[in-house]
């Protein structure tokens, strides 16, 4: 089939390159024009495992990218809308670039004479495709839906970092459409992929997706209420949460207590399920607590290194970690973002390393170091704070002794003192 992509960034690049693996001919279409080019030249916008080798394999062969709407959309049977959504102030989500999006799709279905269907993958807070998404196409187009174009909501669940791999081996497939033509356009396209495919209406697609990341979001604040509980008795959280998470309805995993949740979709994702709850007169108690948890987590790391070194002014900070996890550029929502303002409020040297991120912190930071290296940034460091769980991060040890005082706070239990052949003073958020 033939699919067009509106959007570049994590879920659109990474979507149109697995359909051209799923063996689509697929066209990307970008307002960013180094992005447009970036494609077209087999390079990926952004750092995913495993999506250059995808792109430098389809590009200008099944995969193309433009900024022309009219052409993709005249060339495609279906378009995906994948454009940010960013929080608002207040929480809400703000629609403005699936609008803009959406606007120009109707543009280029006007011109079209034959069936097209809209496809919004964006993250939207339940009712927007049929409310927003939908009129706008219409209004645009001077079109009909479910007669001249059909219109699906089929969100993402894909883990940054394993995003190509998620794609490739979902765990679910959620088709949310208005009628069975256009719901039936979508499933064709992830035929071949080993997964059943939920076709459901695109109110309940919404709400399928803000549960499941609202649902990891709770257990991660659950696991640190319950680990700053554990930390004050003397209890070792992890213990509890290996027996607790052995217990088939509950699982293992999102039990970690740490510095808590970020990125591009957690924090967003529960704040935009409050705002529309608020819009019906309903007080998301326990939502309200999950953020609150996790705007609360990080500063509980500066807490401890106050309590260690006394005053900050001055002092030289190691912040080991930027990306908002491992294996991903991502700063969006990081953890050290308000600990590295907390630091800057109280006049503290910092000396950040990342392997990945420097770059994206950098613009948001400029004021404070960044390091090519763990040991660069410890070197004469008074405190150490670790905010990414990176893998180069668990083997570090003799590293430590380059530090003028070897203070770690290890906000991802990543650091087992026990195995560090130099003595550190070791805490543990919650541990
Ligand atoms: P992103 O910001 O990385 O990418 C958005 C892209 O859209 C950018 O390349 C931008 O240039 C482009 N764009 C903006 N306006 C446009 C327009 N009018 N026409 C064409 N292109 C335009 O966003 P993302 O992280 O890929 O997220 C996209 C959506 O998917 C969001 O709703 C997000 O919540 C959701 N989502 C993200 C993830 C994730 O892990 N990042 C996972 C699941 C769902």
């Amino acid at each position: 089939m033939k699919v067009s992509i509106i959007g570049s960034g994590y879920v659109g690049s990474v979507s149109a390159a697995c359909f051209a693996e799923l063996g689509h001919e697929v066209i990307c279409i970008d307002i960013d024009e180094e992005k447009v080019k970036q494609i077209n030249a087999g390079i990926a916008p952004i750092w995913e495992e495993g999506l250059d080798e995808l792109l430098a394999k389809y590009s200008q062969k099944t995969l193309i990218a433009t900024s022309d709407y009219d052409y993709a959309v005249e060339n495609s049977d279906a378009s995906f809308i994948c454009v940010g959504t960013p929080s608002g102030e207040d929480g809400s989500i703000d629609l403005s670039i699936v609008k803009a999006a959406s606007a120009s799709l109707g543009k280029a279905i006007a011109k079209k004479d034959h069936y097209h269907v809209v496809v919004v993958k964006s993250t939207v807070v339940p009712e927007t495709t049929e409310k927003v998404v939908l009129p706008m196409v219409e209004e645009y187009s001077g079109k009909k839906a479910g007669k001249d174009f059909g219109v699906v909501m089929n969100p993402e669940f894909l883990r940054e970092g394993k995003a190509v791999y998620d794609f490739m081996h979902p765990d679910k497939i959620v088709v949310g459409a208005i009628d069975e033509r256009s719901s039936f356009v979508v499933s064709e396209l992830y035929r071949g992929l080993d997964c059943e495919v939920t076709h459901t209406n695109p109110r309940t697609a919404e709400m399928i997706k803000y549960v499941n990341n609202s649902l990891l979001a709770t257990k991660i604040s659950f696991a640190n209420e319950v680990g700053n509980i554990c930390k004050q008795l003397g209890i070792d959280t992890y213990e509890v949460m290996d027996a607790v998470g052995t217990d088939f309805r509950i699982e293992r995993q999102f039990l970690n207590c740490g510095a808590g949740f970020g990125g591009s979709c957690f924090p967003k994702d529960v704040k935009a399920l409050i705002s529309k709850a608020k819009e019906i007169d309903y007080e998301p108690q326990l939502l309200n607590s999950v953020v609150g948890v996790n705007d609360r987590q990080p500063l509980k790391m500066v807490e401890i290194l106050q309590k260690k070194i006394g005053d900050l002014k001055n002092k030289r900070i190691a912040i080991l970690g930027l990306a908002f996890k491992n294996d991903t550029d991502d700063i969006r929502e990081s953890r050290s973002i308000p600990v590295i303002s907390e630091l800057l409020r109280l006049e503290a040297d910092i000396a950040a390393y990342d392997p990945m991120a420097e770059q994206s912190m950098k613009e948001l930071f400029p004021e404070i170091a960044y390091c090519k290296s763990s040991s660069e940034a410890l070197e004469e460091a008074e405190g150490c704070l670790i905010m990414t769980e990176w893998d180069e991060f668990r083997n570090l040890n003799k590293e430590f002794d380059l530090m003028e005082n070897r203070v770690v706070i290890d906000g991802r239990h990543l650091i087992n003192p026990k195995k560090i052949s130099t003595e550190i003073d070791y805490e543990g958020i919650c541990w």
